[in-house]
């Protein structure tokens, strides 16, 4: 992900977590408290001293963070202190009476704000993997004190004069200095630096009108589930799911006060797991319908007035900042670029996607025509009858794969393994680096010439307040003008065994555990000066690139082979059952595809709007259906996976113009596996090509340009096709 203006401010502050918990949509547009509270902030500060962990510096190998030291109570006043010390450092920048350089204004923004940064990274690596209500309290509380801080900083006049001039005389740099210049600047104009005070107070009243807007369309999805419950009353019409769904149903009736009656709430997604197991087509089309049509007026709660104004308040913001449109704003600092880079990604795929989409809808008319069902396939029909064609053709017992996949050994002999045989790194324990909870192991990565590259903490098994989901996270990020290795999380929810059983892992969860890695090296290798520029602080629409890219060699047969045993007899897992998973791994994706490109093409369209534009959106409803044809995507009996009036990532959080950044980095991953298979495979010299042009650079360099030095060309979209097993569609 892009680092906020807030992250740019501070330097090496904030570390930045590498997603995994794809579908979390982020709040970023949250309204800033304007004043950070004084009084309180120097209360907190006097009781901080050489007695709280985070005075100073670590003084464990790689600056670990001291975990026999660090309690509850550091937190707050270290984070205050932090507040405070760092502004008091970019005041001293910004009154600098002499002129400003690249060394006493850019680089001295770099080196500001230890403290701050030491503290929220390990405050924010422990509330998500070990926290509680006190941790979630203090971060509530906090949150405005950050955005007022950041705040404080980015619309500090003398700060960016200063680096205004260090700006205008950037001809006299090149390379990681040139891009950090121009990133630095480029992160105050687009707060509104340089616009002048009638100009700034319509952009504040904006940021709070969309901030209300974003709020409200959040609170209102939640009011949508509530009216657009479906409620049965007969439990005949609920055949087909299990006894224990039936009470789960029974239960949420009995907790609105209706016991005696089933109630189906509707997920955020328009298509509904349940879907798949009802019986009843009736029923099924009610279901599908309360989802489908939520928020578009059919009940008291209309989200179509906030989509259409959050679309023409965007608009008219990029255009107060020297934009075409919303998505030109977004995505410039993107790898994309332009919203018609994203477009013409998203587009290239649609014929054969549509095409597999096709012949997934013939198998399943067929199972309804042989059925005697008189009917077309239809929305609420599709996934009820895919799981039909499913159980028949690609029939898999996913308790047999997982006794393949023993924990200890996909971590050693799988993701170890398969990380040495390409970058010759290693892997070592180190028991004397203490930890936030148990079950954490901690190595010590060695690089191919036996020098340390970091430490790497594998917190992999789920616990008590850890949220959910998977990601990569660090304490230190790599950097050469402070001096500092990399000291990396990954962090999964996998559930441990009872002790003295094996922990045997699902196909999934050993593919994630790859893709964690691909960030972790990311994090790992990073060999870059400035801390702002290092390991994963490059766009969202890059961010998953390095990591989907370690994914693919889960299934690469040397891999297999040295992981892969079973875990009580150490056989082979055998080959059928290999292909089996494989086929299993891509059934239904015509559907899964389309339904996402459908979704990213809508957000493209409504943030590629005029504010004119937006405000002639006569019904959203019509306008969503135009769209969708517009773009080749309207298929009736797949819809987007998120419609206009419950599109929370776009309306609720801040993938606005960014939903399309999964598979824009899932295209580069399969076209630079794909170069990588046909040039050698599992080999060192691939492994130090891809780590000198990608892993290395973080974001001191175009990520286009990046892409190009390794692979020689940009990418296309054949290689994400056949990773999803699009091609060459088949009716039979
Ligand atoms: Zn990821």
């Amino acid at each position: 992900m892009r680092k906020s203006l807030i992250a740019v401010a501070i330097g090496a502050a904030l570390t930045v977590a590498a997603c995994a918990d794809k579908e979390a949509a982020q709040t970023t547009e949250q309204q800033a408290e304007q004043q950070v509270q004084q009084a309180e902030q120097q209360t907190a500060a006097a009781t901080f001293n050489e007695s709280n962990p985070f005075y100073a510096e670590s003084t464990l190998p790689f600056h670990a963070p001291d975990f026999t030291q660090i309690e509850f109570a550091h937190y707050e006043p270290a984070l205050l202190a932090g507040m405070e010390q760092h502004t008091a450092e970019i005041e001293a920048i910004a009154n600098n009476p002499e002129p400003a350089t690249f060394e006493n204004t850019i680089v001295a923004m770099e080196k500001s704000g230890a403290l701050l940064g030491r503290v929220s990274s390990v405050f924010g690596n422990v509330a998500g993997s070990a926290g509680n209500d006190d941790f979630r309290a203090l971060q509530v509380k906090m949150a405005p004190k950050y955005a007022a801080h950041g705040d404080n900083i980015s619309l500090n006049p003398d700060l960016f004069a200063r680096v205004k001039t260090v700006y205008e005389n950037r001809d006299q740099f090149e390379g990681e200095e040139l891009r950090l210049i121009e990133d630095t600047y480029k992160g105050f104009v687009r707060a509104g630096a340089e616009l002048n005070e009638e100009q700034k107070a319509r952009i504040r009243e904006i940021n709070s009108e969309l901030s209300s807007l974003t709020t409200e369309f959040r609170n209102n999805l939640m009011s949508l589930v509530d009216e657009n419950m479906v409620v049965v009353e007969d439990k005949a019409e609920l055949a087909g799911l299990s006894d224990s769904q039936i009470a789960q149903l029974a239960a949420t009736a009995e907790a609105k006060d209706m016991s005696g009656k089933y109630v189906i709430t509707v997920t955020n997604t328009t298509r509904q797991p349940i879907l798949q197991s009802l019986e009843n087509r009736e029923l099924r089309e009610k279901v599908w319908r309360a989802s489908a049509e939520r928020g578009s007026g059919n009940t008291a709660t209309d989200n179509r007035p906030l989509v259409k104004q959050m679309a023409q308040l965007r608009a008219e913001k990029a255009q107060l900042l020297g934009y075409e449109n919303w998505g030109a704003y977004v995505l410039e600092q993107s790898m994309a670029a332009t919203p018609s880079a994203a477009q013409q990604m998203l587009r290239d795929l649609v014929p054969a996607v549509v095409s597999n989409v096709e012949a997934e809808m013939a198998e399943i008319q067929q199972v309804i025509d042989g059925e005697g069902g008189d009917f077309e396939v239809q929305p609420w029909d599709w996934a009820y009858y895919a799981e039909k064609v499913r159980a028949e053709k690609y029939a898999l017992d996913s308790n047999e794969v997982k006794q393949y996949f023993e924990f200890n050994r996909v971590v050693e002999d799988g993701v170890f393994y398969a990380m040495n045989q390409l970058f010759g790194i290693t892997f070592e324990k180190r028991d004397d680096i203490p930890t936030y909870a148990d079950d954490i192991v901690v190595y010590e990565v060695k690089d191919v010439n036996g020098e340390s590259l970091g430490l790497f903490y594998g917190d992999w098994f789920t616990r008590d307040g850890k949220r959910g989901g998977a990601w990569m996270s660090s304490f230190v990020s790599q950097s050469h003008l402070l001096g500092n290795k990399p000291v990396i999380l990954n962090n999964m929810n996998i559930t441990k065994a009872p002790d003295g059983e094996p922990t045997l892992l699902s196909f999934d969860e050993v593919s994630t555990m790859f893709h964690e890695m691909g960030h972790a090296l990311h994090g790992m290798f990073s060999d870059v000066t400035y801390p702002s520029l290092a390991g994963t602080s490059v766009s969202r629409d890059y961010v998953e690139f390095p990591s989907t890219f370690q994914e693919d060699w889960t299934l690469n047969p040397k891999v297999i082979a040295n992981m892969a045993k079973h875990h009580e007899t150490g056989e082979q897992i055998p080959q059928e059952l290999l292909d089996k998973v494989m086929a299993a791994k891509n059934f239904n994706m015509g559907y899964d595809t389309l339904e996402y490109i459908a979704a990213a093409l809508l957000d493209l369209e409504y943030h590629t709007l005029t504010p004119d534009s937006a405000a002639g959106i006569a019904d959203v409803n019509s306008f969503e259906q135009a769209a969708l044809t517009r773009n080749g995507v309207a298929v009736e009996a797949v819809p987007p996976r998120y419609k206009s009036n419950f599109f929370a990532h776009v309306f609720a959080g801040g993938y606005s113009a960014g939903y399309y950044a999964y598979m824009w980095s899932e295209v580069l991953a399969a076209d630079a596996f794909k170069f990588v298979q046909d040039n050698g495979g599992l080999t060192l010299e691939n492994g130090q090509a891809f780590r000198d042009a990608i892993l290395s650079k973080g974001n001191s360099k175009d990520p286009m340009q990046q892409y190009i030095d390794f692979r020689g060309q940009k990418p296309t979209v054949d290689a994400l096709l056949e990773r999803r097993g699009l091609t060459a569609p088949t009716i039979d």
